[in-house]
């Protein structure tokens, strides 16, 4: 997952590198386990979900059980994980998880300030070049490793582009 902010007319991705500390799939989950039938229940890929949820109205409701697809803080079926996981948080925020990800992520894009964000949920792009201040300033608001390797793939430093900057964007 990842943004691309306009800076001045000059591209930057910002990645969201997820933290891995499991809350949103202990306090969101839309994947529920019935142990009355043995059975999971879950949106997109069992269209039952939904009218399990009508049959058992005295279940507990799913946005307050953990999903039991998470182990160790890690989702099992991350390739085939529901919509709502992979939209999670970037499209749909953070709804109350206090995700440290969304955190950082909004810190970078903040610091950016763009005159426009797309966002983009497959990481599998070639790079975009980018100004070398850009690369300075990621670097400044204190990336986690992670988060700059995710940003060194995501984009590319390019020299050519240092002069044009100077032009159009005033740095922090
Ligand atoms: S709350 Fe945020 S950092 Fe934690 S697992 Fe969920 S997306 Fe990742
Ligand atoms: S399916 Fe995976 S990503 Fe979605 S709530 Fe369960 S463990 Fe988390």
């Amino acid at each position: 997952m990842f943004a691309e902010l306009d800076v001045g007319g000059l591209k930057v991705r910002i990645p969201f590198v997820c933290r891995m500390c499991g809350e949103c799939c202990r306090r969101l989950s839309k994947v529920i386990y019935d142990p009355r039938l043995d059975r999971i229940y879950m949106e997109d890929l069992d269209f039952e979900y939904f009218e399990g949820i009508e049959e058992y109205r005295d279940f507990q409701h799913p946005i307050k059980v953990t999903c039991p697809f998470l182990r160790d803080n890690r989702c099992t079926i991350y390739k085939i994980r529901p919509r709502s996981c992979r939209e999670f948080p970037l499209l749909t925020g953070d709804l109350g998880v206090d995700c440290p990800a969304l955190r950082s992520f909004k810190k970078f894009l903040d610091a950016f300030n763009p005159d426009k964000v797309i966002y983009s949920l497959d990481d599998d792009v070639d790079p975009i070049a980018i100004p070398g201040i850009f690369f300075e300033l990621f670097k400044s608001l204190n990336p986690t490793k992670d988060e700059l390797d995710a940003f060194l793939r995501l984009n590319r430093v390019e020299k050519s582009l240092n002069f044009l900057t100077l032009t159009k964007f005033k740095g922090p």
